[in-house]
C-alpha cells in the first residue's frame, strides 16, 4: 500500500473525528456564514507528486476552499428552491459514503441497498399518500426524474404505432402539451431526441395563473384527431406555485389516450398537509410523478426519485436497459435498478430519505411544510406592511414573486437584488413573470423562522434606502 494511504488508513479516526469537527462548525455558524461571496476560487491548483494526506488536505481545504463556500444550507437562502438539511439525513447521507454500496439488483447476493431503496419508495408514497401501484427509484434530482419519466412516454408513443424508438430511433412526431412546463421538462425533451421546441403550449386559466386551461387543453386535443400525446403537467410552478387541475385532466383520460406525466419536484409536497392536499387531489391518475427531496424534504444534494405506474415498467427497461450485458439476466425477471434509470452504478441515494423519514416521520414534514408556506404568507405582509413592493401573484404555497411598485421602479428590480444579495444576510433569484421583472422568495429550509424574515426586511429597507427608492 502507498505510504501515505497507510498513514490515512492508521489515522482513521482521527481524520474522521476532524471531519465531524469541521461539519458541527459550518452547521453551528450557518446564521452568520453569508449567503453569497463575490471572492472567487482560483481552479488552477498544481496537483502535486506527493500526497498530503487526508488531514494536511482538509487543512487546505479550511484555509483556501471553505472561508468561500456560502451558507445555502442556512436560513436565509431563499434563492431557486433551496433545501437544506436535516440532522438525520446528513447521517444517512455520510453513511451511504461510508458503506459506499452499488445499489442495483433486489434479488442478488448482496442486493439488500436495492431492498433498502425499495422500501424508501414504499415510505415515500405513504407519505405522499400514493397507492402502491407505483414503482419508483432514486436519481440526481428532478431534473434526471423528469428524464426518466418522459423516456419511458417517449417509448409509450412509440407503442402507440406499433414501434420501438428504444431500439429503432424515433420515427413519429411524437406529441407534447403542456402549459407552464418547468425548464428542465425541455431540456429533457432535448437529450431525449424529441427536440426542445416540439411541444404545444396550452393557454394558463384566466386571470394571474400559471395552471393549464382545461378548455384551451381540450381545443388542442381535438387538433390531433385521436392521436396520442405526451402531456407535461405541474404541481408547483417555480414562480407563483401554481397547480394544474389533476381532477379535471383525470377525466379526460376516459376519452383520450395520453401519458400523463406530472412535476411535482416541490409542490408534490402539499400532500402532506390537510390544508394544501386539495392541491394534488386526483394526481394518483398520472403515469408519472417526479419529485425533488434536496428541496422540501430537506435532504442534500442529490436526491430525487420518479414514480411511474407498474403497468409500464416493461417501458421503462426497454427504455433503460442495459441490454448489452447479458449476464446481467433477464431484466424483467431480476427487478434491477440499472435497468429503468439513466445511470448503471449507483450510490445508496435512498439512505438520507430513509433516515429522515424515520427519524421525523409523517408529522415532521407536515411541520416543515405547514411553517414554510406560513412563512411566505408572512414575509408577503411585511412586503406589502412596508409599502415598496407589490406581490406579483397570490401565495399559494412556499414562493413569494414580488417585485418594486411601480412601472417606472421595473429597470431598478435587478440592482436592488444585487445589492440586497450582496450584504451576504439573504439570497433570492430573479425571475420574469408575466412580462416584467420581479424576485422570488422561496421558503423551503427547515431552519427559517420569523426572525429570519425581520432580518431580511431590515436589509431590504436599507438598500431601497441607498436607492432612493
Ligand atoms: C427544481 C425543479 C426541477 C429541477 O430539479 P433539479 O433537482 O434541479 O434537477 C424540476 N421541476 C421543478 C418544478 C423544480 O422546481
Amino acid at each position: 500500500m502507498n505510504s501515505i494511504l497507510q498513514q490515512d488508513l492508521n489515522d482513521l479516526e482521527n481524520i474522521l473525528e476532524k471531519a465531524k469537527q469541521q461539519g458541527i462548525n459550518f452547521l453551528n455558524n450557518l446564521e452568520d456564514i453569508p449567503t453569497s461571496n463575490t471572492n472567487k476560487i482560483d481552479p488552477k491548483r498544481i496537483l502535486n507528486d506527493l500526497g498530503l494526506g487526508s488531514e494536511e488536505t482538509l487543512k487546505e481545504f479550511n484555509e483556501r476552499l471553505a472561508p468561500l463556500l456560502v451558507s445555502s444550507p442556512g436560513p436565509r437562502y431563499w434563492g431557486f428552491v433551496t433545501g437544506g438539511s436535516t440532522p438525520a439525513s446528513i447521517v444517512g447521507d455520510w453513511l451511504a459514503s461510508v458503506y459506499d454500496q452499488n445499489t442495483q439488483s433486489v434479488s442478488s447476493q448482496g442486493g439488500n441497498s436495492a431492498l433498502i431503496e425499495f422500501e424508501t419508495i414504499n415510505l415515500v408514497l405513504q407519505l405522499l399518500e400514493l397507492p402502491d401501484s407505483f414503482v419508483g427509484g432514486f436519481v440526481t434530482g428532478a431534473t434526471m426524474s423528469n428524464f426518466t419519466c418522459l423516456g419511458a412516454a417517449r417509448q409509450w408513443f412509440g407503442k402507440q404505432f406499433g414501434k420501438d424508438f428504444a431500439k429503432n430511433g424515433i420515427s413519429e412526431n411524437i406529441h407534447i402539451l403542456t402549459a407552464t412546463p418547468h425548464s428542465s421538462s425541455i431540456k429533457s425533451l432535448s437529450m431525449l431526441g424529441i427536440g426542445s421546441q416540439n411541444y404545444t403550449v396550452v393557454k394558463t386559466v384566466e386571470g394571474n395563473r400559471e395552471a393549464l386551461d382545461i378548455v384551451d387543453l381540450e381545443e388542442k386535443i381535438k387538433t390531433l384527431n385521436g392521436k396520442p400525446f405526451i402531456l407535461i403537467s405541474s404541481a408547483g410552478t417555480v414562480n407563483t406555485a401554481d397547480f394544474d387541475d389533476f381532477e379535471a385532466i383525470s377525466k379526460l383520460r376516459e376519452k383520450h389516450n395520453f401519458w400523463w406525466h406530472i412535476d411535482g419536484a416541490f409542490g408534490g409536497f402539499a400532500a402532506v398537509s390537510e390544508k394544501y392536499k386539495h392541491f394534488v387531489k386526483g394526481w394518483e391518475g398520472a403515469d408519472s410523478i417526479t419529485i425533488d427531496c434536496h428541496k422540501w424534504l430537506n435532504v442534500p444534494y442529490e436526491s430525487a426519485f420518479y414514480l411511474i405506474k407498474k403497468e409500464h415498467l416493461s417501458l421503462q427497461i426497454e427504455t433503460f436497459q442495459n441490454s448489452n450485458a447479458p449476464y446481467l439476466g433477464n431484466p424483467l425477471e431480476n427487478f434491477n435498478y440499472l435497468n429503468v434509470v439513466p445511470e448503471n452504478s449507483r450510490r445508496l441515494r435512498a439512505l438520507p430519505v430513509w433516515f429522515s423519514l424515520v427519524a421525523y416521520g409523517k408529522e415532521g414534514f407536515c411541520d416543515i411544510i405547514e411553517k414554510s408556506t406560513l412563512l411566505a404568507l408572512h414575509f408577503g405582509n411585511e412586503l406589502i406592511e412596508e409599502g415598496s413592493f407589490e406581490i406579483m401573484a397570490p401565495i399559494r404555497l412556499n414562493n413569494v414573486c414580488f417585485t418594486l411598485k411601480g412601472d417606472e421602479n421595473q429597470d431598478k428590480v435587478s440592482e436592488f437584488l444585487t445589492k440586497l444579495n450582496d450584504t451576504g444576510k439573504v439570497f433570492m433569484t430573479p425571475t420574469i413573470y408575466q412580462n416584467r421583472k420581479g424576485i422570488r422568495a422561496s421558503f423551503v429550509n427547515w431552519r427559517t423562522a420569523e426572525d429570519d424574515i425581520r432580518i431580511v426586511m431590515e436589509e431590504m429597507k436599507k438598500v431601497l434606502k441607498d436607492l432612493n427608492l
